[in-house]
């Protein structure tokens, strides 16, 4: 599904990422794990065409596709969805607004009909009472006086909403308490399935216990320094990452 290529990538002539390569298959969740400033959330936004980041050399192929030249929301039409570290607040934008024009721009780029404001506060009930997020959520602006932890179920809610093929999570878990955790990783888990894919960046094995993942890798200095299955994520979790050998290039 994603097949990333030796990747180089710079930020006002400053690398970032350097040779990273990594593969997902549909039907694999991955857990992308490391350092702060290691460039986890760099590879997120650059896969989902942050205007920032300069991709100086390498390839990011989705679904057999070079999608370095597509634009962030033609990538959001064929499949792809990036939850924040950090989610942005949206003055003046409802939350209903914001996810009923994603939903239908993307059903436009797919010929299907749109929605009414109508028929998708009734699509949306099901995921919201799933989320345990309550249907006032639709009426305020996006993200604007939530908690940290409402800003990731309202991440999770927009992923459930649009039903993307891969979606890239960058540290959803992050500041949730244990319920809400347990209530964001039944989201995640609710929307994976064989024909999708999910990289989960995160920080901690707590998240890794809910949702399964089949492959971790180590990003440190921009670079995948190591790779294994799901008892890499305890290794860390007990020794850190000094045993790992730094490859430089941040
Ligand atoms: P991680 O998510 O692994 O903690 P990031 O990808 O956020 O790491 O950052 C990797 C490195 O790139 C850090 O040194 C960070 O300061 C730098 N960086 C990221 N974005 C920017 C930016 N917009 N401007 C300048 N430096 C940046
Ligand atoms: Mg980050």
């Amino acid at each position: 599904m994603l097949k990333i290529e030796n990747l180089h990538v710079q930020i006002d002539k400053k690398p970032i990422l350097c040779g990273l390569s990594l593969e997902i298959k549909r039907g694999e969740i991955h857990a992308l794990m490391g350092p702060n400033g290691a460039g986890k959330s760099t590879l997120a936004k650059v896969i989902a065409a942050h205007p920032d980041y300069e991709v100086t050399s390498g390839s990011i192929f989705f679904e057999g596709k070079d999608i370095l030249e597509l634009e962030p929301e033609e990538r959001a039409h064929i499949g792809l969805f990036l939850s924040f570290q950090y989610p942005v607040e949206i003055p003046g934008v409802s939350n209903r607004d914001f996810l009923l024009q994603s939903l239908n721009a993307q059903k436009k780029a797919k010929g299907q009909k749109n929605l009414t404001s109508k028929e998708f506060d009734e699509f949306a009930k099901e995921h919201l009472e799933k989320l345990k997020i309550n249907s006032e959520f639709l009426s305020r602006n996006v993200n604007e006086g939530f908690s940290g932890g409402e800003k990731k179920r309202n991440e999770i809610l927009q992923m459930n909403i649009l039903n993307p093929m891969l979606a890239i999570l960058d540290e959803t878990d992050s500041g949730l308490d244990i319920d809400s955790m347990k209530i964001v990783a039944q989201g995640i888990n609710k929307h994976f399935a064989p024909d999708k894919a999910i990289l989960l960046i995160t920080h901690y094995q707590r998240l890794l216990d809910y949702v399964k993942p089949h492959y971790v890798h180590v990003i440190i200095d921009g670079k995948i320094a190591h790779s294994g299955g799901p008892e890499l994520a305890h290794k860390l979790e007990e020794k850190g990452y000094d045993w790992l050998v730094e490859s430089s290039c941040i």
